[in-house]
C-alpha cells in the first residue's frame, strides 16, 4: 500500500498508520446506491478501506444528480452499481471495488453480507433496513442505519447485542411514503457521520448514540437510548423480515 496517499490522515492521531492498515484490510458492504449510498461509498474509497461491495439494481435518473458529486449526465440510463464500480476504481486502485447489480431480499441477503465486517445502510425504506436489522443480529455483523428527510439527517451505529437494534427505537423513526423530500446538500454529510461511524467501528472504538442533525437549523444532536428490552429482534431473535 502507498502510504503517500494517506499521508495527510495517518498522521491524524485518532487514525495513525496502524488504523490505516487496519481499514485497507476490512470489507464493507453498501446496500443501496442512492443519495447515502454513493456518498459513503465514495468517502470510504477515498479513505482506503480494502474493499467496497455496493449493492444496488436502479439506474441512473436526473432527478439523482442534485444530491451526489460522483454521478453526471452523462451516466443517466446506466445502472448505478457499474458506475459506481469504474468511477470508484479510478479513484483507489489499491483497494477492489465490487457493485453487485441485485435488490437486497430476504432470498439473497445472507449471501450478499457473507465474509463482511461492517454493512452501511444506503436505502430509503425502513422495510429493508430492518431486513438489514435481522441479518445483522442474526450473523453478529454491526451495520449503521442512515437516513436523510427534508433537511434532517440521522444516523446510528448497530453493534449486535451491545447496542440497542433498529427495532428498539422504531417507534423513533416515523415511516415515510411516497416521494421524499431531501435538501441536496443534506446526503454528503450524512454519509460522512456514518462513515465516521463506520471506521471507528473498524478500529475498535466505542460509538455514541442516535444522531440527528439538521442541516438548515444547523442543529445537532446526540440521542442516548437504551435497549429495548422486550425487543422482538436483538431480545427474542425473532427475525421477522428473514
Ligand atoms: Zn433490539
Amino acid at each position: 500500500m502507498n502510504m503517500q496517499r494517506y499521508q495527510r490522515q495517518i498522521i491524524v492521531p485518532e487514525l495513525s498508520e496502524d488504523g490505516q492498515n487496519i481499514l485497507s484490510r476490512r470489507h464493507v458492504v453498501v446496500i443501496g446506491g442512492g443519495g447515502l449510498g454513493r456518498n459513503s461509498s465514495e468517502i470510504l474509497t477515498r479513505l482506503g478501506v480494502g474493499r467496497i461491495d455496493i449493492v444496488d439494481d436502479d439506474l441512473v435518473e436526473l432527478s439523482n444528480l442534485h444530491r451526489t458529486s460522483i454521478f453526471n449526465e452523462e451516466d443517466v440510463g446506466r445502472f448505478k452499481c457499474q458506475i459506481l464500480e469504474e468511477k470508484l476504481q479510478k479513484i483507489n486502485s489499491e483497494i477492489t471495488i465490487k457493485g453487485v447489480k441485485q435488490r437486497v431480499t430476504k432470498e439473497n441477503v445472507q449471501s450478499i453480507i457473507k465474509n463482511v465486517d461492517i454493512i452501511l445502510d444506503g436505502t430509503d425504506n425502513m422495510q429493508t433496513r430492518f431486513l438489514i436489522n435481522d441479518v445483522s443480529i442474526k450473523n453478529d455483523i454491526p451495520w449503521i442505519y442512515a437516513g436523510v428527510y427534508s433537511t434532517i439527517g440521522m444516523v446510528m451505529g448497530i453493534i449486535p447485542k451491545q447496542t440497542p437494534c433498529l427495532k428498539c427505537i422504531s417507534q423513533s423513526i416515523p415511516e415515510k411514503t411516497g416521494e421524499i423530500p431531501v435538501l441536496g446538500n443534506l446526503t454528503s454529510i450524512t454519509a460522512s457521520i456514518q462513515c465516521t461511524k463506520a471506521i471507528k467501528l473498524l478500529l475498535g472504538k466505542q460509538l455514541s448514540g442516535l444522531i440527528i442533525y439538521d442541516i438548515w437549523k444547523q442543529q445537532f444532536e446526540q440521542m442516548k437510548i437504551q435497549r429495548n428490552p422486550t425487543c422482538g429482534c436483538c431480545e427474542k431473535e425473532i427475525f421477522e423480515f428473514l
